[in-house]
């Protein structure tokens, strides 16, 4: 269009690449890597389907990341956010100011929470909600004349966030190894990853073990000190990882026995991708704070928040005084009109019912059917979240000698087949959006087993 050309030149596809290359440091990549390959340019997108700057087509099997729930091209989304910015495009709420998106966004939010949940605090990211929640928490024990429970309890392989709270919140190894973290008062139990680490146990027995790690490290800490225990319901990042039914039910009892805290991530799960809205109610889990953000603005404008239980926000507002933290960004009125639109377009066309009771269990039955393809351990998801591990000896579950090799490969063939498949090391993950079809789920079926036929045919070559 007219308005975006003026500003947005059209390039080719290598003029893009040399500038990327020149100018551009990409989050989470190496860059020698890179340049030597060139990057993907997105050029336009509709529906399920993203657009390259050479026009192909792929389908975004992972709603971009994990955020494009409504898909691409609702216009209601462009338009509200078009008359937002005409009518205000900023202002903050701070010093005792506020403005109505951001007013409206709270009460819809603390509509379609589960009950416990009566306040919201705004911020840009999922990874500023991580940090807002180690303040928050650590701030309410204070408030509460318990200074001492500092410790927030997370698990290895976890994925809350960038910053520096939230990577040390998080449990991936990599991002520890960079910049000094975690951070003091952050420790790590195991995470519940049954088909990895479960041995002989069913999953059932394997959830309570995995969730008795929590009560175990809570009495080496000393249960005076710990202030919270922080979980996504299904760990995205680390590799689409849901944990047996036993396990949040057990983390609810310790969580409550010790009076700590429970924080529910609900980044990925939140707005409907496991068929409720929250994965709290997924899997029953009756948590104190829930950080939010991706789905809540479909990722049409960057947003994110942290939902307060009653019973902490009457602490905080009561005893609190003054909370000394937020961001310029805190409620930022287009992004909050944006989500407002996209709260209301997922109740009133019914979308997670849908996921619920229509196009979730028909992904998830297609999806099963590749356990059948010889380089596939498990298929498993809900919703319409789902991961498929590639491993070398199915009866064993023994992966590759080299993690990430075959990921890797997969993905870049998916990818040359029209498919974004994400790699978690040799996990195959996806999390489409909500919108799609069967006849989208069809299309990533077969594109999803021509990947992996060619996965194993490379893969054989390269071994032979
Ligand atoms: N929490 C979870 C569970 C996430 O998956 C993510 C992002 N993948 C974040 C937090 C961080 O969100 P953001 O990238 O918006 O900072």
């Amino acid at each position: 269009t007219a308005s975006s050309s003026s500003f947005i030149p059209s390039r080719s596809t290598a003029d893009w690449q040399a500038l990327d290359a020149a100018h551009y440091l990409h989050p989470f990549t190496d860059h020698a890597a890179l340049a030597r390959k060139g990057t993907r340019v997105i050029t336009r997108a509709e529906g399920v389907y993203l657009y390259d700057s050479d026009g192909r087509q792929i389908l975004d099997g992972m709603s971009g990341l994990w955020c494009v729930n409504l898909g691409y091209g609702r216009r209601e989304l462009a338009e509200v956010a078009y008359r937002q910015m005409l009518e205000l495009p900023y202002y903050n709420s701070f010093f005792q100011a506020a403005h109505p998106p951001a007013i409206e966004l709270a009460r819809l939010l603390v509509e379609v929470t589960p009950p416990q949940y009566t306040h919201v605090f705004f911020t840009g990211s999922g990874s500023e909600a991580n940090d807002t929640v180690v303040r928050a928490v650590r701030r309410y024990w204070d408030v509460l004349g318990q200074p001492q429970r500092t410790v927030i309890i997370s698990r290895k392989n976890a994925y809350h966030g960038s910053t520096m709270a939230g990577a040390s919140l998080g449990g991936m190894a990599p991002m520890h190894a960079q910049g000094g973290l975690p951070i003091p008062g952050i420790v790590h139990i195991r995470q519940p990853y049954w088909y990895g680490e479960g041995g002989d146990l069913s999953p059932e027995e394997f959830g309570k073990v995995a969730a008795r790690a929590l009560e175990e490290k809570i009495l080496e800490i000393g249960p005076d000190k710990v202030a919270a225990f922080i979980g996504e319901p299904i760990q995205g990042a680390g590799g689409v990882i849901i944990p047996p039914s036993t396990y949040w039910p057990e983390i609810q009892k310790i969580a409550q026995r010790y009076g700590i805290l429970l924080v529910a991530d609900e980044v990925i799960c939140g707005f409907g991708r496991t068929g409720e809205w929250f994965g709290s109610q997924y899997f029953g889990i009756e948590a104190d704070l829930m950080p939010i953000a991706k789905g809540m603005s479909s990722g049409y404008l960057p947003i994110g928040g942290v939902m307060v239980a009653d019973r902490v926000a009457r602490v905080l507002i009561e005893k609190g005084g003054d909370f000394n933290h937020g961001f310029t960004y805190s409620g930022h009125p287009a992004a909050c009109a944006v989500a407002c639109a996209t709260i209301n377009i997922l109740r009133n066309e019914g979308i997670v019912d849908r996921v619920r009771s229509d196009i979730g269990p028909y992904l998830q039955q297609r999806w099963r059917e590749l356990a059948d393809h010889p380089l596939v351990g498990e298929a498993r998801g809900v919703g319409l979240i789902g991961a498929l591990e590639l491993v070398k000896d199915k009866a064993t579950r023994q992966g590759f000698a080299d993690p990430g090799e075959i990921g890797t490969l997969c993905r870049d063939i998916c990818i040359s087949n029209g498919l974004v498949m994400r790699a978690v090391r040799d996990t195959m993950i996806i999390a489409p959006p909500l919108v799609m079809t069967r006849a989208n789920v069809d299309e990533l079926m077969d594109k999803a087993r021509r990947s992996l036929d060619e996965t194993l045919q490379k893969a054989s070559q390269l071994a032979g």
